[in-house]
């Protein structure tokens, strides 16, 4: 489930925005200022931002940060996710200071929440098929060569457990049965049993130097299967 953040002044158009997308199977997040903002960020961990450009209406008053500011500050604080613009202004400039900010889009008021529903989808889509590397502190996993790094040190893995990790980052906190793991990774191939999966865990474990008993990225539910956990910072 992706992991949205709203950032509008606009009482009426944020609870629009949060009704449908909650409806649409997001998990949402909303702020109505930019300080408000960038500490729910820090908190949550969103997938995704969306933000206002002017927050002049919210309980910040004019004075507070306007949406490329938000924008500046969560990148500051390491936010990698897509942001996606939304305003009324038009202006030529404020696009391109966006783009150059990093975001990924920008839509201009009054837009539809199908439009904004087919962008957010397609930012994310851009955002998790490009990503490789994952950073957890210290711990740097990098799926494209096959490696886990800490600090200076290499945890080599194989196709199977590069596949195994690769699987339970792109489904972070999903309860995952070992039967569902048997099934994508190593499809149907023969001799194959969940105690598989188990082994595989194990060395996975093992190189990501993962206390089984108080586990930072893979949770074991007995009799059930695995959960991984491991929020980047
Ligand atoms: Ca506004």
């Amino acid at each position: 489930m992706a992991r949205i953040l709203f950032v509008e002044d606009e009482e009426d158009l944020l609870s629009s925005l949060v009704a449908f997308f909650t409806r649409e199977g997001f998990e949402v997040f909303h702020a109505r200022g930019g300080e408000a903002a960038i500490q729910l960020a820090a908190r949550m961990r969103p997938d995704i931002a969306v933000l206002d450009v002017m927050l002049h209406e919210g309980p910040e008053g004019p004075a507070g940060k306007d949406g490329f500011e938000v924008l500046r500050a969560l990148r500051d604080r390491g936010f990698t996710g897509p942001v996606i613009f939304l305003t009324a202004r038009t202006l030529e400039h404020d696009k391109l200071l966006a783009f150059d900010l990093g975001a990924d889009d920008y839509i201009t008021k009054p837009f539809s929440l199908l439009e904004l529903r087919a962008r957010v989808r397609a930012a994310l889509k851009r955002a998790g098929g490009g990503k490789s590397v994952y950073r957890y502190g210290t711990v740097e996993v990098d799926l494209d060569n096959y490696v886990i790094r800490h600090g200076d040190e290499l945890e080599r893995l194989s196709n199977r457990e590069q596949e195994l990790l690769k699987y339970l980052i792109e489904h972070r906190g999903k309860v995952l049965q070992r039967d569902e793991l048997l099934t994508s990774i190593w499809k149907y191939s023969a001799g194959v049993t969940t105690r598989t999966v188990d082994t595989h865990i194990l060395n996975v474990r093992k190189k990501l130097r993962d206390d089984a008993s108080e586990p930072a990225f893979i949770e074991t539910l007995h009799g059930i299967g695995y959960k991984y956990i491991a929020q980047e910072f």
